[in-house]
């Protein structure tokens, strides 16, 4: 067996034991596998292992792995900062929900193109759990505000909401942000706005799947746990100067 099929089955173990202790069904937890940095080659290897979920950060690697990836069935989720002047590609390369809606102008501007390409694409709502400046995503108090405003876009299918939890080894505050995010959706959802959905909470890493599970997560975004250390630091795909 390879690396990668090993560390798979590791990961579902992790994901089915920490289901089971919430008592919820191990069929409700998606496994999104990150993809950055890792080559065709093994992304095809997570594939033959079952997986099909994979998520990118920046545009250009969507754009060089597309043609290597496009023959076998998959979903890809961007996961990355996107920038207004990517949304041409991001859409262009087979790319099926943007997890990372952040800010009004980049969803009126990703409206305007999937209008003019005659398109839909599903979205999540990053919001800033955190607190960290270094982090991208709505201020929590702005996220209703602009769930109500993208749902107006009808191009924009919205699907639920997603945060990168705080880096520390202390679980509670991780959890914390985790919970935040919960208490969002549930605001959401009292509110009733018609034509979006808020079944997806995209949250937990490597790191910390067990607790964002717990916390209700529904899909949890592995990278360096399945495909090993990266090259570069998290900063490179997170701070937009480096993009
Ligand atoms: C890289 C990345 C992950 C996965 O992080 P790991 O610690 O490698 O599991 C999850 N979410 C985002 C947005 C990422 O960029």
């Amino acid at each position: 067996m390879d690396d990668i099929t090993h560390n798979l089955q590791i990961i579902q173990s992790r994901i089915d034991t920490a289901c089971r202790k919430s008592n919820r069904n191990t069929s409700d937890v998606k496994l999104l596998l990150a993809t950055k940095t890792v080559t065709p080659e093994r992304i095809l290897k997570a594939f033959g292992a079952g997986y099909t979920l994979i998520g990118e950060n920046k545009v250009q690697e969507v754009k060089e792995k597309y043609e290597a990836l496009k023959n076998i069935p998959h979903s890809n989720h961007f996961i990355g900062h996107l920038q207004t002047n990517k949304i041409k590609d991001v859409l262009k390369y087979g790319v099926t929900c943007i997890e990372t809606i952040d800010r009004l102008e980049l969803a009126q501007k990703l409206h305007q193109r999937l209008l003019s390409e005659n398109k839909t694409i599903d979205v999540l709502i990053q919001v800033n759990t955190s607190d960290e400046e270094s982090k991208f995503g709505a201020k929590p108090e702005h996220a209703v505000e602009l769930v109500k405003q993208v749902a107006e876009l009808e191009t924009l299918k919205i699907k639920g909401l997603m945060t990168i939890g705080l880096f520390s080894a202390e679980t509670e505050k991780v959890r914390q942000c985790f919970r935040l995010l919960k208490h969002i959706q549930q605001q959401i959802i009292a509110l009733k706005i018609p034509q979006i959905e808020m079944k997806e909470l995209s949250m937990g890493m490597s790191g910390d799947l067990e607790t964002a599970i717990e916390e209700g997560s529904t899909i949890v975004r592995v990278g360096t746990a399945v495909f090993g250390k990266r090259i570069y630091p998290d900063s490179y795909y997170w701070n937009e100067n480096q993009q």
